[in-house]
């Protein structure tokens, strides 16, 4: 099996890559950073958004897994106490493979009809930075509604513990394929309303903001931010392509949040 590597970058997150670089391959494994069949994100769950886009051109063949040297992560759900014990499963054990949907974004330009894809693991956010965004909200090609507001954010279930809760979205369960959209701070009086809710949308229906005053926007795709002009529509809804992960021992979503959330640290 071919293994790859992506570390946080700090000392600590460093040293624990090495130690799993070098008993991967005393364990005859092959480290092969172009097309691994497996990726270990050793950090936080930044790390882990850092490890999907490099590898976000062999989404199909390749498993991710996750080591954090930080607090509990979604993603990275191994601690650094477990590196020996994931080594050893890793080298020993066949994985299974647990899949998460993602979030697909086009943004069509006004200009030219050029238009660029992405792949979200946690979110989009359209925002600007020249006053309120202003767009109609079109769900399975019917208008719904005139957004005006800070902006909107679009995540996928496994993304709705990120930006999404702090915008008072609802968390939601990986194994249901959807997105959710969420408002940032609407503008809501007699002239212009909104629903105020988020918004669950099933795979089979696609959302469409479409851009009614001239704006730069700032389209934020997980952790990285591009500035557009010319927006013709952003559409979003759920990818066909899918996250891998790969499990060696069960640990269940609401755990995850249980862990993260609720439970006090000692
Ligand atoms: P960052 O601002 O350095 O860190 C954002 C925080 O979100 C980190 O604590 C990160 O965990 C955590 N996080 C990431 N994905 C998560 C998930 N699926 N569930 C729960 N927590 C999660 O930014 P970054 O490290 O580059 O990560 C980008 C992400 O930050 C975006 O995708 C967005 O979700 C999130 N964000 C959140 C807010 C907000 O909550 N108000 C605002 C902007 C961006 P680690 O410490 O383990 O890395």
């Amino acid at each position: 099996m071919k293994f790859a590597i992506v570390s946080k970058g700090d000392d600590r997150s460093n040293k624990i890559k090495a130690t799993i670089k070098q008993y991967l391959t005393d364990f005859d494994l092959t480290y092969e950073e172009k097309h691994p069949d497996l990726v270990i994100s050793v950090g936080g769950d930044g790390t882990f958004l850092e490890a999907f886009h490099r590898y976000r051109h062999c989404l199909e063949n390749t498993a991710f897994i996750g080591v954090h040297t930080g607090h509990l992560g979604f993603y990275a759900d191994w601690t650094p106490d477990e590196v020996e014990k994931l080594i050893i499963e890793i080298a020993k054990t066949p994985y299974q493979i647990v899949e998460y949907p993602l979030l697909e974004v086009i943004i069509r330009s006004k200009s030219g009809g050029t238009e660029d894809r992405f792949l979200a693991l946690n979110e989009a956010t359209i925002k600007t930075a020249d006053g309120s965004v202003v767009f109609d909200v079109e769900i399975k090609g019917e208008h719904f509604e005139t957004f005006r507001g800070d902006g909107v954010c679009v995540s996928t279930p496994s993304g709705s513990t990120a930006y999404n809760k702090a915008l008072g979205g609802g968390i939601i369960h990986p194994s249901l394929e959807a997105i959710q959209l969420t408002e940032m701070a609407s503008i809501n009086n007699r002239v212009f309303r909104t629903i105020g809710s988020p918004l669950i949308l099933p795979k089979h229906h696609t959302c469409l903001l479409k851009p009614l005053v001239d704006r730069s926007f700032l389209i934020a795709i997980d952790h990285f931010t591009k500035s557009y002009t010319n927006v013709k529509s952003i559409q979003c809804r759920v990818a066909k392509e899918r996250v891998r992960f790969a499990r060696f021992r069960p640990f269940p979503f609401w755990n995850r949040v249980r862990d993260s959330f609720v439970t006090e640290e000692d």
